[in-house]
């Protein structure tokens, strides 16, 4: 089965390349993935999935860190321009850029889910001519905006997946969802899912990533080190007087926005794990002579597990509330985004650990893995399948990197994307197998 699989990937490995290359060139950030959705959208429905999409898939009052109506409003328009796929753009309208593609065999089975995600970052592609993309033609044409994490990849490998399992589909049983998830970045995109009901009904979950500094042909079956974390922005808002003429009528946020930063780099650790506190920006006030009316904060938290974030977070309130008290400002505090540490589930890390031992490229298989790689909103989507009684990993698949990820000479290796795909693709065969 293994060879027949690779055969197949590698018949279509041409147009993984093309089309990852289409997604890099064309990167749309967190909510703004008209274009990149549109054209998932187009395709899955071309392949015979039913298509679910925008508010479907995306519950409006649980999407965080959603940019303003003119941002959004300029990204449908650039969508266009750049030909997005126009009959999927009324959905997708406002920021509601998640879609589901769904294979129902119509055969008894499990209900089987993997999950990509489809948002760029806001990074200045490099233009050096060693850069890879930029030499070869395929580098941003969004000013500002890069895939610099992989997810073009993703989303690559996502419609490789579906062209796949399509051609597999007499040996498939149940039914398979594809997600594709908007906003991962900022961990803001992955809850709105999970509220619309887009996992209740999922017995088995795989997320995955490439590259995340693991080597070419090295592949995890469950990623364990991601923390919980919370990201919040603190918005102080005082009032402005002369510094000189009337100091003692102004009500000086800046000063409660620096004691905040000080206070929150001092709460204290926690004893059932990792902890970690950020404040990563700080802007405030209007001019020298002038007691700073307006502040406003950007911090995260992270936790090794979900008490202990909470706890960092909970801490993270109290301490920005009391700082704006002794200056006497009103503060608000905005959750923009959030995850969950989830386990992966052991049995079904076994089953795919098994299943991928002798898998054609894959020089290196992990069952699992527990360095803190940071966080990953798919963990919001794993709880709630564990939750319901699925069962739910994170997988990664190592590839060469030009540089790290985030870096604006983020580039990886592509021999990764039919690796991914032919992978997948087993492990779906597999679990309709065995079910
Ligand atoms: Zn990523």
């Amino acid at each position: 089965m293994q060879n027949i699989i690779v055969q197949n990937v590698n018949s279509i490995n041409h147009e993984l390349c093309a089309q990852r290359r289409d997604f890099h060139r064309h990167p749309e950030q967190g909510w703004l993935e008209f274009r990149t959705a549109s054209h998932v959208a187009e395709k899955l429905s071309q392949m015979g999935f039913t298509v679910q999409l925008g508010q479907e898939v995306v519950r409006d009052g649980a999407r965080m860190g959603v940019p303003d109506e003119q941002t959004l409003k300029a990204a449908l328009e650039r969508a266009r321009a750049q030909g997005a796929i126009e009959r999927w753009l009324p959905a997708l309208a406002g920021g509601f850029t998640g879609v589901v593609g769904i294979l129902d065999t119509h055969r008894p089975g499990p209900i089987q889910a993997f999950r990509f995600d489809l948002d760029a970052l806001p990074i200045q592609e490099s233009k050096q001519s060693d850069h890879r993309p930029s030499s070869e033609k395929f580098a941003s044409i969004n000013e500002g905006s890069m895939h610099a994490c992989g997810h073009d990849g993703h989303a690559t490998i996502g419609l490789g997946l579906a062209e796949l399992l399509t051609r597999f589909s007499s040996e498939l049983r149940g039914r398979i969802k594809l997600i594709f998830q908007p906003a991962e970045e900022g961990v803001r995109g992955a809850r709105s899912m999970v509220e619309a009901g887009v996992v209740d009904d999922v017995d088995y979950l795989i997320a995955s990533h490439l590259g995340l500094g693991h080597p070419e042909g090295k592949v995890i079956c469950g990623a364990d080190g991601f923390l919980a974390t919370s990201k919040l922005d603190a918005r102080f808002m005082g009032k402005a007087a002369h510094a000189g003429g009337q100091p003692e009528a102004g009500r000086n946020a800046l000063l409660a926005a620096a004691h905040s930063a000080i206070g929150l780099h001092s709460i204290a650790s926690h004893s059932e794990g990792i902890s970690r506190i950020n404040v990563g920006q700080l802007n405030a006030g209007s001019g020298r002579n002038v007691i700073a009316d307006s502040a406003l904060l950007l911090l995260e938290t992270r936790g090794a597990t979900t008490t202990v974030n909470s706890y960092m977070e909970s801490r993270a309130r109290e301490v920005i509330e009391g700082a704006a008290r002794m200056q006497d400002v009103d503060v608000s505090i905005d959750c923009v985004g959030s995850a969950e540490e989830c386990a992966s589930s052991p049995l079904l890390v076994e089953h795919i650990a098994s299943c991928l031992a002798s898998y054609p490229g894959i020089k290196h298989l992990v069952k699992h893995d527990t360095t803190p790689a940071g966080s990953e909103d798919a963990t919001s989507l794993m709880a709630r399948v564990i939750t319901h009684g699925g069962q739910a990993t994170y997988m990664i698949f190592g590839t060469h990197l030009a540089a790290g990820h985030h870096h604006p000479c983020f580039d990886f290796d592509e021999s990764v994307l039919p690796l991914a795909v032919g992978s997948l693709t087993h492990i779906a065969l597999t679990i309709s197998a065995s079910a």
